[in-house]
């Protein structure tokens, strides 16, 4: 990779756009790995064309845009369906995020994938920064952006990485568990200190 990466992940609610956010309010260029995999399957795509020829018309919502949750919902019960589905888009995805972190200019570039880690995308990265909060507070933050139940934030918590695994990737831990200005202090000390890394630890 051309550009010094840093992966930025952490599960639901954990608070990743919001430090992104704040890395890009530094002029700090983020790539993001949802808006990509939404990119690969836009009206026009030849990866829709492939998807409706395999799954019929249905699985277009009447603008043209891919039903996603229909598709979530078929591949989820089919696994020969599933993998097809992930061959096809892994790799479009993978393109996609390569292009944009080469084509930023900013002092280093940030990836921020919620399964960073399980699609190995660690091994692209400098550095992997985790966003860690206390699980209740993943809960009730998630419930108030959402309008989610309890109950369905916590069923997407067991889905997701266990916590301990996704620590034991990190060079770096922002724990979320305070106020924003308390999370955005811990961005601004990271933000210098690969400002720093980069310059002196460039490969
Ligand atoms: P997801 O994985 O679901 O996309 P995320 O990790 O990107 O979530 P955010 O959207 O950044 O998480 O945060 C979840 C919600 O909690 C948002 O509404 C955000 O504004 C709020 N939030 C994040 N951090 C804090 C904080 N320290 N104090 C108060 N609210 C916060």
């Amino acid at each position: 990779m051309k550009n010094w990466l840093v992966g930025l992940t952490g599960g639901i609610g954990s608070g990743k756009t919001a430090a992104a956010d704040r890395f890009i309010a530094h002029g700090i260029t983020t790539v993001d790995a949802d808006l990509a995999s939404r990119a690969v399957v836009a009206p026009g795509e030849e990866a829709l064309s492939l998807i409706a020829e395999q799954f019929g018309d249905d699985i277009l919502l009447a603008d043209g845009n891919l039903d996603r949750a229909k598709l979530r919902h078929i591949v989820f019960a089919d696994e020969s369906k599933r993998r097809w589905l992930q061959s096809l888009l892994h790799p479009l995805i993978s393109n996609y995020l390569r292009q944009h972190i080469e084509q930023a200019t900013s002092e280093y570039v940030i990836l921020v994938n919620p399964l960073l880690i399980e699609s190995r995308q660690t091994s692209w990265c400098n550095r992997v920064l985790v966003i860690d909060a206390p699980e209740s507070q993943q809960v009730t933050r998630t419930m108030a952006r959402d309008n989610n139940t309890a109950a369905q934030v916590e069923n997407i918590m067991q889905a997701q990485l266990p916590r301990d695994v996704r620590l034991q990737a990190a060079d770096d831990v922002i724990t979320n568990d305070k106020d924003l200005a308390h999370l955005h202090a811990q961005v601004d000390e990271l933000h210098r200190r690969y400002k720093e890394l980069c310059r002196t630890q460039p490969e």
